[in-house]
C-alpha cells in the first residue's frame, strides 16, 4: 500500500467529486487531481528523477499542494515539505541536507532560496509559472508501486533546539497515521471537508490524506493561512468543516470578532503544543463540543495519544478537568510507555520519558545514524517528552526534560505553574523557566504577557500550588519568543533571561 492508491481509488470511484477547493471555489475534482499527478510524475521522470529521490515543496498553503505531493509519490519520490516561514538559509540547509535536486517553491520563497545557492540543487521551479506548467505537458505515467517501507515524507523537525533533523516517514507510517485519524480523531466520511489554515508542510498537510482516502474535500484558504474572518466565511460556505489548529490559533479564534458559526464546524483538532485547561474551557464555551486533541511529533506524526471529542465534551465526568488537561489516551496504532532513565517501564503515576512503538514510528533520521540509534534505542522512539499515565490510561505531559526546573533539589514542572497563572484574567500568555541561582540551583521565573500584578499572581499561586513552586520573579513582556509554528521557545527565553540578568534587569518589567 502506498499513498497514491487512495487517490487512484477516488479518481475511479467518483472522478467528478470535488477534491481540492481554493477559497469557496472548487479547484480540482478527483479525476483531474489524479491526471495532473500522473502528468507531473511524467514531468519529473523526464527531468531525470528516480524513485527514492527527494523533491522539496517550499510553499505557503496553495491549491497546487496536492497535485505536487501526489505527483511526487506517483513518481516514486519522497516529498520534503518545508515550512513557508523559514529563512532562505534554513531552506538551503534542508535542501543540502536532504540531497534535494528539484525544488518547487512559491515566488517569495524561490527568491529566498535562490539567494542562498543551495548545494546540490539543480532546478528551482516556481509554482504556477510556465516552467511549472510545462511539467504537465508530459504524458501521464503509471503510478510507482511503492513498498510500505519506502520513504514518502521527509519531515524536518521544527528544531526548537539545534538544527532540524529529517524524520523519514514511510508510506506505512502515513497509512497508519491516517487510519488512526479516521478511527479516533475525526471519523471523516464522503464529502466532509478539511480547511488548511495551518501549514500543509506540517500537521494540517498530514491530514489531507485522510480526506482523499474518504472522498472528502481539501480546502485551501485564499490567504494561504490563518485569518479568522476567512475561516468564518469559508466554514459558512462549506459547512461540516474540520481543521487542525495550534493552540495559539484557537486562542485567537476565541478572542476574534469573526462570526465563526459553531454549527459549521465538524472538528477542530489541536496539538503541537500544550493547551491550558482555562483555554480549553473558553474554546468549548465559544464553539461547543467540536474539539479533539492529538499529541505526536514528526517522528511519529500526529500519533501518540489522542483525546477524542466525546471525552473533551463530557463535562459531567468526575475527572473531566484532569482529562482535558491531559494529552489523552493511547492511539490505537501504537504502544506508549513511560520509561525511567534506564529505559525500564514505570507504573502509572510515575513520571519519566514518553516512548512510542508501532506502525507510525519513523524509519529513522535522514543521514544521521547516530541520532537514529540514540532515539530509537531498544526499538522504542524516545520522544524527549516527559509525562505520566494515570490509572485510567490518560497521559499527562509534563515538560520536555530540559525545561524541568530543579530548585532546592525539588523538581518543578513549568506547565503546572503556567496552568495556575493562566487562570488569572490579566494573563494572556505565560512561560515559566528556571534561572540559575547560587543557593537554589535554579529559581522559578514567570514571563507574563498581560497586566496582572505580581501580588495578585503570588497570592494565586499560594492558593493553588506548593510554596516552593511559585515564581520568585515575574517579568512582564509584550510578547514571548516563538518559532514558526507558534511554539514558545523556552531555550530562547532562557537565553534572553540570562542576558537580562547580566545587564542587571532581572526583576520586574522588561526594560
Ligand atoms: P514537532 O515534531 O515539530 O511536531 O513537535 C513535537 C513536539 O511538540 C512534541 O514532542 C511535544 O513536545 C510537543 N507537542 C505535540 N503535541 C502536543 C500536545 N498535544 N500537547 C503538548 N505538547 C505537544
Amino acid at each position: 500500500m502506498d499513498m497514491t492508491r487512495w487517490l487512484i481509488r477516488a479518481a475511479g470511484t467518483c472522478p467528478d467529486w470535488p477534491a481540492v477547493a481554493h477559497g469557496t471555489a472548487v479547484f480540482q475534482d478527483f479525476g483531474t487531481l489524479a491526471n495532473r499527478a500522473a502528468r507531473f510524475a511524467g514531468g519529473l521522470i523526464a527531468a531525470g528523477l528516480k524513485p527514492g529521490d527527494r523533491v522539496m515543496i517550499a510553499a505557503a498553503n496553495c491549491p497546487q499542494y496536492l497535485e505536487m505531493l501526489y505527483g511526487v509519490w506517483w513518481a516514486g519520490c519522497a516529498a520534503v515539505p518545508a515550512n513557508a516561514k523559514l529563512h532562505g538559509a534554513e531552506l538551503a540547509f534542508m535542501i543540502a541536507n536532504s540531497g534535494t535536486r528539484v525544488c518547487f517553491a512559491d515566488a517569495k520563497l524561490a527568491g529566498a532560496i535562490a539567494a542562498e545557492s543551495p548545494e546540490g540543487l539543480e532546478r528551482l521551479i516556481v509554482v504556477g509559472t510556465p516552467d511549472y506548467d510545462v511539467l504537465f505537458a508530459a504524458d501521464p505515467v503509471g503510478a510507482h508501486l511503492a513498498g510500505p517501507d519506502e520513504m514518502a515524507w521527509l519531515f524536518y523537525t521544527s528544531g526548537t533546539t539545534g538544527r532540524p533533523k529529517g524524520a523519514m516517514l514511510s508510506h506505512r507510517n502515513l497509512l497508519a497515521m491516517t487510519l488512526a485519524y479516521l478511527s479516533d480523531v475525526d471519523t471523516t466520511g464522503p464529502g466532509d471537508r478539511i480547511l488548511h489554515a495551518a501549514p500543509m508542510s506540517h500537521g494540517s498537510g498530514l491530514y489531507l490524506m485522510a480526506h482523499v482516502a474518504r472522498f472528502g474535500v481539501n480546502i485551501v484558504p485564499e490567504s494561504g493561512g490563518f485569518e479568522p474572518d476567512e475561516i468564518a466565511q469559508l466554514t459558512r460556505h462549506w459547512r461540516r468543516t474540520s481543521m487542525f489548529a495550534a493552540p495559539t490559533m484557537i486562542k485567537r479564534m476565541v478572542a476574534s470578532d469573526a462570526v465563526i458559526e459553531p454549527e459549521s464546524l465538524r472538528t477542530i483538532i489541536w496539538g503541537g503544543a500544550p493547551m491550558y485547561v482555562s483555554d480549553v474551557k473558553q474554546a468549548l464555551d465559544r464553539f461547543g463540543p467540536v474539539f479533539a486533541q492529538i499529541y505526536g511529533q514528526g517522528e511519529t506524526p500526529m500519533t501518540t495519544t489522542v483525546l477524542p471529542k466525546h471525552i473533551i465534551a463530557d463535562r459531567s465526568h468526575p475527572r473531566w478537568e484532569e482529562r482535558i488537561g491531559s494529552a489523552g489516551h493511547v492511539n490505537p496504532v501504537v504502544s506508549v510507555q513511560v520509561f525511567d532513565e534506564d529505559d525500564k517501564p514505570l507504573p502509572a503515576g510515575e513520571i519519566g520519558e514518553i516512548v512510542v512503538r508501532g506502525e507510525t514510528m519513523m524509519l529513522g533520521y535522514w543521514n544521521n545514524p547516530e541520532a537514529t540509534a540514540e532515539t530509537l534505542r531498544g526499538g522504542w522512539l524516545h520522544t524527549g517528552d516527559v509525562g505520566s499515565f494515570d490509572g485510567d490510561g490518560f497521559l499527562t505531559l509534563r515538560d520536555r526534560s530540559k525545561d524541568m526546573i530543579i530548585s532546592g533539589g525539588s523538581n518543578i514542572y513549568p506547565r503546572e505553574v503556567e496552568e495556575v497563572l493562566l487562570t488569572h484574567p490579566g494573563v494572556r500568555e505565560v512561560s515559566v523557566i528556571g534561572r540559575p541561582h547560587g543557593d537554589w540551583g535554579e529559581v522559578v521565573v514567570a514571563y507574563i504577557v498581560g497586566e496582572a500584578g505580581e501580588e495578585d499572581l503570588d497570592a494565586l499561586c499560594l492558593s493553588k500550588i506548593a510554596r516552593f513552586k511559585r515564581p520568585k520573579h515575574y517579568m512582564h513582556v509584550d510578547e514571548l519568543p516563538k518559532n514558526n509554528y507558534g511554539k514558545i521557545l523556552k531555550t530562547e527565553l532562557r537565553a534572553r533571561d540570562a542576558e537580562r540578568v547580566r545587564r542587571g534587569h532581572h526583576d520586574g518589567d522588561d526594560t
